[in-house]
């Protein structure tokens, strides 16, 4: 039997992405010191039909960004991924202290979302 049900194929293609942004280069994070906010790049721009990997449309306002990267982090918080920090996918910065997590964003006041560095 095919081990796998239909069910787990969905939520597999459902986590495709786990964050709405980017940063621009691998090993950002190792230059970073606690306090340090980089600039992350939302991943919708550059992906051909974000909606389909769970990305939300380009231009979408930032209330939509917002519940749809929140989401997304849900799924991410319930790994533990080595390395992994807090942005915020409507300021699009982003931190390697992971002990922000759901801390209010220094710019917006939202809730700090997880965030991969890879
Ligand atoms: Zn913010």
């Amino acid at each position: 039997m095919w081990p796998f049900t239909r069910k787990q194929k969905i939520s597999m293609g459902a986590i495709s992405y786990s964050q709405v942004d980017i940063t621009e280069a691998f090993g950002d994070n190792e230059r970073l010191g606690p306090e340090d906010w980089i600039t992350t790049v939302p991943l919708n721009a550059t992906t051909k039909s974000p909606e389909s990997m769970g990305l939300p449309p380009v231009g979408a306002n930032t209330d939509v960004v917002y519940r749809i990267a929140s989401k997304l982090s849900e799924l991410r918080e319930t790994i533990s991924i080595r390395n992994d920090g807090v942005y915020c996918p409507v300021c699009h910065i982003a931190n390697v202290k992971l002990d922000k997590l759901r801390m209010p964003c220094p710019k917006c006041g939202r809730e700090l979302l997880k965030f991969g560095w890879e």
